[in-house]
């Protein structure tokens, strides 16, 4: 038998859909030799952690921690939490993640009303208030940056029509976090996810999940048992945020080490300067794109700065540039999904993947590349 060879990837630029540059510091808070994950002073380092993440959510709720597993799996959380089987819920689809979000509604054995628009279009707030005068679903998901096509979805507008008509509302926020501005408590979002190797800028592995006191509530009533056991907030709860913290799984301790020190770092720099670094370098990548002749498929009012969906002109060849910005420049940029295949780039500016120097050498070698 031989062992594989030693790790030894190249050292590349995330500039697609995620998992964005990781700082140092991060890195290094991985190598943090291990603790139990009962040990109190592990303890002490989750309590920090939940209580950092109320910060980003900006929002109060008691039962704010990260779910041990992918964005995918917030997603999960916090449908299998508050559907039932025979519930409806309304989910608004403008791209990749939407249609999960109906998949796993459909899975949990709930009613799916899909609320569509075209992808790279925002949802209509006046199609949800239509459909929700025919139907009172339990909730409505929406997600707030669709990674897919770079579209910003209007949450505050949409946000009332739910709670006019008694829903919860349920929103997606893993590529918005930490990197446009996200309001659980203003906007008066019910159910929460996102994940850590967006705009967080630390590894794949963990998400961030909330839920309002109406949500605690929902989940409360429940008549049967959450369908998944790993997600089910009722046991998991009692690990992150009981009074006595009792076995559930054993949290990843080391992601938990990286979850710490990349919410330090957001701190350290500050929300409202984080938010414009985004919006800043956006310009900047905007300004060089089209020049270039990229065209953006999404109107300037819905644009993601952290996501940048443009159409590739004539003169360039998606598959053999990507190529070759991989290889010869070790730059990632994501293409497009479903339709968009072959049509468009998405240039990801995530957290540490955000700045003027990434910008300018993305720009610098595609000018060399199309020469
Ligand atoms: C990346 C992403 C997800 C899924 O997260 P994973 O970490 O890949 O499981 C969900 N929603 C949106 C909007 C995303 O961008």
């Amino acid at each position: 038998m031989t062992a594989a060879n030693q790790l030894n990837p190249p050292a590349r630029f995330l500039m697609g859909p995620g998992p964005s540059d990781v700082h140092p510091r991060v890195l290094k808070a991985m190598a943090t030799p291990l603790i139990g994950h009962l040990d109190p002073q592990f303890i002490h380092i989750m309590d920090a952690v939940k209580d950092m993440l109320r910060q980003l959510f900006k929002t109060k709720n008691e039962l704010t921690i990260p779910v041990s597993a992918t964005g995918s799996a917030g997603m999960e959380t916090c449908f299998v939490n508050l559907l039932e089987p025979g519930d409806t819920a309304l989910v608004c689809v403008n791209g990749v993640f939407g249609n999960r979000m109906s998949d796993i509604v459909e899975r949990c054995g709930a009613k799916l009303v899909r609320i569509d628009a075209a992808w790279g279009s925002p949802i209509d707030p006046d199609q949800v208030k239509q459909a929700l005068q025919k139907r009172s679903p339990k909730l409505v998901a929406i997600v707030h940056a669709e990674t897919s096509t770079g579209v910003l979805g209007p949450l505050e507008q949409i946000s009332k029509i739910v709670h006019d008509a008694g829903a919860l509302f349920l929103v997606d926020t893993v590529t918005s976090l930490a990197g446009t501005d996200v309001r659980v408590d203003d906007w008066q979002i019910d159910a929460v996810y996102s994940g850590t190797q967006k705009c967080i800028s630390a590894p794949p592995g963990l998400s961030p999940v909330s839920f309002s006191p109406a949500a605690v509530e929902a989940m409360e009533k429940r008549k049967t048992k959450v369908q998944s056991w790993y997600l089910d907030m009722t046991m998991v709860r009692n690990y992150w945020a009981g009074a006595k913290r009792v076995y559930h799984h054993t949290a990843p301790v080391s992601m938990v080490y990286s979850l710490y020190e990349a919410l330090r770092l957001i701190f350290e720099e500050g929300l409202e300067a984080r938010f414009e670094r985004h919006r800043r370098n956006h310009q900047l990548l905007r300004d060089g794109l089209e020049e270039l002749g990229f065209e953006f498929i999404v109107p300037p009012d819905y644009r993601l700065p952290m996501l940048n969906a443009v159409k590739l002109p004539p003169t360039i060849d998606d598959a053999p540039v990507r190529s070759q910005l991989l290889n010869e420049y070790n730059i990632e940029v994501g293409g497009g999904l479903g339709d968009f295949a072959g049509k468009i780039w998405r240039v990801g500016l995530m957290g540490c993947s955000c700045t003027k120097n990434h910008v300018n050498m993305f720009l610098a070698a595609l000018r060399q590349i199309i020469k």
